[in-house]
């Protein structure tokens, strides 16, 4: 064990390699705790070394070294991942790619950046150049660029500009998982095998994103009396192609009482709309609200933008995280709802699981097609009430990409498992990057 802890020292110098528990533990850690059923499952489990490189160089040193002496390997950006995407199942060696934080160039249309670089900072540096990233999830302030290509999804923007792989993810740089690791400049269909796979394929070494002109954004909070109005409003939005927006985010009440830092404009019983819309569109945003019967009760000023209270950390996963934090029992569930029945799939849910269930939408655009996207809160039970649940969902026609397991194809990507398989064995032949993350590679090496 020393040995090899020498090897990985004399790679990146003895500072960047942590062996004391108590910070390999933190470190082998992501948000895996929002699921009671993950939280059961990788509790224990930690890596035997964190390593923190700071260039390309240094990561095919711990590669070659790693495939010599058959060591699994996983990397870790931020750690914020929600289905332990970042926990080494077998121990090994955690790469830690939060040195590699360079933005090395921007053009226009484009930025090109080392992996753990964050993407509140790709997004500041941006905006004072008057452009910005079409997409972010709402933990941008602290998610790296490498952790958002390989283990997220979409987020704010995706209204507009889809999720990652919708054309906003336009190159990747990859090493090989080989005693010899090879460097892939990887474009088009060919980076399906790397956006969101956990980084079970390749490493990133670097990623260029897709950006756009900067927009002045407004935020409000619109609220209503009546759920089916504020959804409908919202879809009106979503639609509404002269009206530009970077989020539209239907909360029905009461998961509004668990957003603490609002308390103060937050109105009881009321289910609101959280929006980033252009700032020259909001007095025809105000008339649409009305329209349908609400109020806009908050507004932030496009000069106080990512500053201060963000709107952002009330959307997406964020909603998630205000309901632990005011202790409610409560997980959730991802799913796309149909955008021509999702009043109808609401009403049935409803029926059946009333205050177990809470509407959580954001909404977004794949394809040219609105999709009433949700991150429900649900009332957690038991696991088997959870997977009633899901069954239920699904016999209605939602389709729920289950956050509650660690594998890549039970979570809602079969549609790609094959291909990514494939690639996993080319660039990593003897399956040491991130094990135990491929449910049909781990069935198959159960026998
Ligand atoms: P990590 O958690 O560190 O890693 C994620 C995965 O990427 C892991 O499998 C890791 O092994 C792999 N990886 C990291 N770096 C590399 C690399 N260089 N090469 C290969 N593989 C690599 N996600 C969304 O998509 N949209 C949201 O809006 C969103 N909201 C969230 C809100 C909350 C409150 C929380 C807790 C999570 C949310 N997430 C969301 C999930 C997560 O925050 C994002 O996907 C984020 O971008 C992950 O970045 P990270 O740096 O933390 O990645």
């Amino acid at each position: 064990v020393n040995d090899f802890n020498e090897k990985l020292s004399s790679i990146v110098g003895r500072e960047n390699v942590i062996v004391d528990l108590s910070s390999r533990k933190q470190l082998s850690k992501d948000f895996y705790w929002y699921s009671p059923v993950l939280t059961d499952m990788l509790d224990d489990k930690i890596a035997d070394y964190i390593v923190k490189p700071s260039n390309e160089e240094e990561i095919k040193g711990i590669l070659s070294i790693a495939v010599q002496n058959k060591i699994p390997v996983t990397v870790r950006g931020a750690g914020t991942g929600n289905y332990g995407q970042i926990i080494p199942m077998d121990g090994g060696i955690l790469i830690d790619t939060t040195r590699m934080n360079r933005i090395i160039q921007i053009e226009d249309g484009s930025i090109r950046v080392e992996p753990g670089v964050k993407l509140g900072l790709i997004e500041k540096k941006l905006r004072e150049g008057n452009q910005e990233l079409c997409i972010y999830p709402s933990t941008f302030i602290k998610a790296t660029a490498g952790g958002f290509v390989s283990g997220g999804s979409g987020g704010i923007g995706s209204i507009s500009w889809g999720n990652l792989w919708d054309g906003n993810v336009l190159e990747l740089r990859v090493l090989t998982m080989e005693e010899n690791p090879r460097v892939l400049t990887v474009k088009g269909e060919e980076m399906m095998n790397y956006i969101h796979s956990y980084g079970t394929t390749g490493i990133l070494t670097e990623v260029v994103f897709r950006t756009t002109k900067r927009v002045e954004w407004k935020q409000c909070i619109a609220s209503f009396s009546n759920l089916e109005n504020s959804l409908i409003f919202s879809e009106k939005i979503a639609k509404d192609s002269t009206i530009k927006k970077r989020s539209i985010s239907t909360c029905e009440w009461p998961i509004p009482s668990y957003f603490q830092p609002l308390e103060k404009v937050i109105e009881p019983d009321k289910h609101i709309v959280i929006l980033e819309v252009e700032d020259h569109s909001f007095e025809l945003v105000k008339s649409l609200v009305s329209e349908h019967e609400g109020t806009v009760t908050y507004e932030i000023p496009p000069s106080n933008y990512q500053k201060g209270i963000r709107l952002s950390d009330f959307t997406w996963n964020h909603t998630t995280l205000w309901a632990l934090r005011a202790n409610e029992k409560m997980t959730y569930l991802q799913g796309s709802f149909s955008l021509d029945s999702y009043l109808e799939q609401i009403k049935l849910i409803k029926e059946k699981y009333k205050d177990e269930f809470y509407n959580h939408f954001d909404w977004m655009r794949s394809n040219g097609e609105i999709i009433p996207q949700q991150i429900p809160l649900v009332r957690y039970k038991t696991k088997e009430h959870l997977s009633e649940m899901i069954s239920f969902c699904e016999s209605i026609g939602v389709k729920i990409f289950d956050p509650h397991t660690n594998l890549l194809d039970k979570g809602g990507w079969e549609a790609y498992i094959d291909s990514v398989v494939q690639k996993k064995n080319e660039n990593d032949p003897y399956g040491l990057l991130n094990p135990g993350k491929i449910g049909v590679v781990t069935d198959l090496v159960k026998g």
